[in-house]
């Protein structure tokens, strides 16, 4: 047996008590959200009617670096927090690499994901300013799991709009749910003006992102005391997930060890915006040199591929127009087994940073993300989210190059989220039945030049 230390945990007082806001520190602020119609910018009061007062206050904040994390939602945080850093030897062996590979394992959390992170304070600062309802869309099913949860421990109803296939296919994201007490609806459905109109048009309608999210804002419009929350591109997400990173950052002086690469996998951008963004505040002092990797998937490539353009931030155009890396809102990504990566754009505040060379981005094909994953699951013990085996690809392409040049980087990459409940993906891949996506340019181009016009 081995004497190194494998797994380090934080006592509870030194959970985090701030958040790291980075819009305060960058060096070049994100360019403004627009209002669409009158192209004018967007101001925290315009979107009070939507989303509690506090989280529109948090999306606008270029003055404050810290933001206190309110009490209350520190406690919740006390339910899996502090979450382990882990030195993944059985990788580091399998891959006879010199690098040391460390990872954080926000897939102990209650819902098996990082999104919690965010879903608890979304809902007490609802709860705070008398809100009883909210709602939301969901994908895969891991933002609408949290959200739930998070809605049940601070007494409040929740209703979530679930894409309707996904619904179908996966029934035990819905179970864990309404296990909390929440309302499921498929989307699109007659509950809605919306729903009916889509349903109308076509009977048969699967369901994406864009026709949940219509519902829920409808929901939240047209019902008292009712807000819409969203799990991930808006910069007060990213805000509530730099939890993760201020943690490791203590725990990597624990294991007397400091970053020399970070790494995270990319859908709207929160966990990498978590991880990376307490690093990043040391490189903009100059002090360190830490390189910040994004992972996405090929089929979904908006940071290697996309333009920074201003586009909307939904499918359906009902948000305002967002500075951002994206691959136009009308572009419909291949069904790809990484539900939570499948998003058009980047948010405003890593769009800016990836533009002025703070970061970088990969993208990964979905043969190579599995492959990692099952080599990450054999030697490690935990089977990855679809999502996180692309944080892992990125971080064994790392590990191989330091294997040639006989390096020892330290890489940290954040395991996103388990793969319990993602099972029906591993068998595809061990079934041999999966394949890789090819977005061709013309697509990608056709999509840009209609956003441009
Ligand atoms: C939602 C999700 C992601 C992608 O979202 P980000 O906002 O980019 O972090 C990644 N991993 C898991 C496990 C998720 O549930």
């Amino acid at each position: 047996m081995s004497k190194e230390r494998k797994r380090y945990i934080l006592d509870e007082d030194q959970i985090p008590r701030e958040w790291y806001n980075i819009q305060a520190e960058m060096p070049v602020k994100p360019l403004p959200a627009l209002d669409p119609a009158t192209k004018k910018p967007l101001h925290a009061s315009d979107l009070f009617h939507l989303f509690a007062k506090e989280l529109c206050e948090q999306e606008f904040n270029q003055t404050d670096p810290w933001i206190k994390i309110p009490e209350p939602v520190r406690d919740m945080y006390k339910f899996y927090r502090s979450t382990p850093l882990v030195r993944a030897y059985g990788l580091e062996k399998a891959l006879g690499t010199s690098a040391h590979i460390y990872f954080k394992n926000e897939s102990v959390s209650p819902m098996g994901s990082h999104k919690l992170n965010s879903a608890i304070p979304q809902a007490y600062y609802c709860k705070k300013e008398g809100v009883t309802n909210i709602t939301t869309e969901t994908g895969a099913g891991q933002w609408g799991a949290s959200l739930a949860y998070a809605a049940r421990l601070f007494g409040l109803e929740a209703a979530v709009y679930q894409v309707r296939v996904s619904y179908e296919q996966k029934p035990y994201r819905k179970s864990i749910m309404q296990t909390f007490g929440a309302q499921v609806t498929p989307s699109p459905s007659m509950s809605t003006r919306a729903g009916k109109d889509i349903l109308t048009a076509t009977p048969n309608h699967p369901g994406s992102l864009g026709t949940a999210i219509s519902e829920a804002v409808e929901l939240a419009r047209t019902t008292p005391n009712c807000k819409y929350t969203l799990g991930s591109v808006l910069s007060h997400v990213s805000l509530h997930q730099t939890v993760i990173g201020l943690e490791a950052e203590k725990q990597m002086e624990m294991a007397g060890e400091y970053p020399d690469i970070v790494v995270a996998c990319f859908g709207g951008g929160s966990n990498f915006s978590g991880i990376a963004f307490p690093f990043m505040r040391h490189n903009f002092t100059g002090e360190r040199k830490t390189r910040f990797i994004a992972a996405e998937p090929a089929s979904c490539p908006k940071l290697t591929r996309g333009r920074f353009i201003y586009d909307f931030g939904d499918e359906a155009g009902y948000t305002p127009l967002l500075p951002m890396f994206s691959l136009g809102h009308n572009f419909t990504p291949p069904n790809v087994h990484a539900g939570g990566l499948r998003y058009h754009g980047a948010g405003v505040i890593v769009s800016q940073l990836l533009k002025d060379g703070w970061m970088e981005a990969v993208d990964i094909e979905q043969l190579e993300s599995f492959e990692a994953g099952l080599l990450f699951a054999r030697t490690e013990g935990i089977i990855p989210a679809p999502e996180s085996c692309h944080a892992i690809a990125a971080t064994i392409r790392e590990a191989n190059r330091c294997k040639e040049t006989g390096e020892e980087k330290v890489i940290l990459f954040n395991l996103s989220g388990h793969g319990l409940i993602d099972m029906a993906a591993y068998d595809q891949y061990l079934s041999g039945s999966l394949t890789n996506f090819h977005v061709d340019d013309a697509t990608i181009e056709k999509n840009i030049r209609q956003i441009e016009h």
